[in-house]
């Protein structure tokens, strides 16, 4: 069993905060039951005073077992919300009924577990908090950077010395020095990280890490992505489509209709016009951003039983995610009387965002393989996404 550890720094201090949560995660999203707890549900009956507190679910009595809460959703086992699109379980002081009446080992492995995951290497655990909770997001804005227990990501010289053995690894942590780099913008960093990754992918190996780490080719590299020509227009109209079509899914479902109605209803009226004042206020919220880019690379980027192709799939899904997120805040900023652009909705929409991409490894890749001609993108669709 391995003994190394890598999480960030912030990994022990968390703990959920229950009530007091802005954007609970008992509430509109898919909450996955897994087969072990599913099975241990069904010798198990529903909390007593669900019926007196309106929380049953209908066709569903007192002496329902668990498992009867259980819906197929995208083939995947949920369980069911209530009309008011919250989960049954939710307590009015919003604590978890099962917790109160069975302890915490009745909840699923994804109630028990969020937003922790680890993933288990033969030679190290790694231990991440991920963006679909809006207290991991305040983590994020309160930090000048993220620093990781057992990972040296942001010292060139120190990824020298990681193991050329261990190509995914070594690939991964070059991710996260890249798009860690303040000196430059995160669209500068993304582009680059992502031209590093397809060389690395197409040479199927690393000789010298210093061809990627060496300050003065980074920087001409750097140079070359800023001068492209690009249309913004043309990509935001892009991010549009983007934003139209991942949103979709759960808009047909009801969830999150506070969001995405007028989200969405914003996004097919959508006309160009000039974004100086938005990207402006954008920038106040950079190291956020970038903060957000590194945690999921690391969370993300490389999970047990991944490739360097597999690798390259996150990336994209990453880069989607984040056009997504600017689209969203670019069309709230267009909402907002005042064109304001408020910490609560960026953490809002970074959350949002994220539970609405949070798919496996084999979705994203269905999604890819289904949406362009390749799902290893060139490097020039990159740009244009992000231009
Ligand atoms: S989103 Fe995070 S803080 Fe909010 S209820 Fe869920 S785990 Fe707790």
């Amino acid at each position: 069993m391995s003994t190394i550890e890598i999480k960030p720094d912030y990994y022990d201090d968390f703990h959920c905060i229950g009530g007091e949560c802005s954007f609970t995660c008992c509430q509109e999203w898919k909450i996955s039951v897994d087969r072990q707890t599913k099975k241990k549900w069904r010798s198990v009956t529903a909390p007593g005073d669900l019926k007196q507190n309106g929380r049953l679910p209908s066709g569903l009595s007192e002496h329902s077992s668990l498992s009867q809460f259980i819906k197929k959703v995208d083939d995947t086992d949920v369980i069911g919300l209530l009309p008011d699109m919250k989960c049954p379980f939710l307590d009015c002081d919003h604590l978890c009924r099962l917790v109160k009446e069975h302890g915490e080992e009745m909840l699923s492995v994804t109630c028990h577990e969020f937003p922790r995951e680890n993933h288990a290497f033969p030679d190290r655990t790694e231990k991440a908090l991920v963006s679909c909770c809006p207290e991991i997001v305040d983590r994020w804005n309160e930090k000048e950077t993220l620093n990781f227990t057992g990972l040296d990501y942001k010292d060139g010289e120190a990824l020298k010395c990681g193991s050329v053995n261990d190509i995914l690894k070594l690939t991964r942590d070059l991710m996260m020095f890249h798009l860690s780099d303040e000196s430059s913008d995160n669209r500068t960093n993304l582009l680059t990280a992502f031209f590093i990754l397809l060389d690395i992918y197409n040479k199927d190996s690393i000789d010298d890490i210093k061809d990627y780490t060496d300050p003065e080719s980074i920087i001409k590299l750097k140079k070359s992505i800023k001068k492209l020509e690009r249309n913004e227009e043309d990509s935001m109209n892009e991010r549009n489509e983007l934003f139209l079509d991942i949103t979709e899914n759960y808009s047909s479902e009801g969830r999150y209709t506070g969001f995405l109605k007028p989200l969405r209803e914003a996004s097919l009226s959508f006309l160009y016009d000039n974004t100086d004042k938005f990207n402006e206020l954008l920038s106040t919220y950079e190291k956020l951003l970038r903060n957000y880019l590194v945690s999921e690379t690391f969370s993300n980027l490389l999970i047990p039983g991944m490739d360097l192709r597999d690798m390259v799939l996150q990336f994209e899904w990453m880069m989607m995610e984040y056009a997504s997120i600017l689209q969203a805040l670019y069309l709230t900023w267009t909402m907002t009387p005042d064109h304001k652009l408020t910490y609560e909705s960026v953490r809002d929409m970074i959350v949002l965002i994220s539970r609405l991409t949070g798919y496996d490894a084999s979705d994203i890749e269905e999604y890819l393989t289904n949406s362009f001609e390749s799902p290893v993108w060139d490097f020039g669709y990159a740009d244009f996404l992000l231009g």
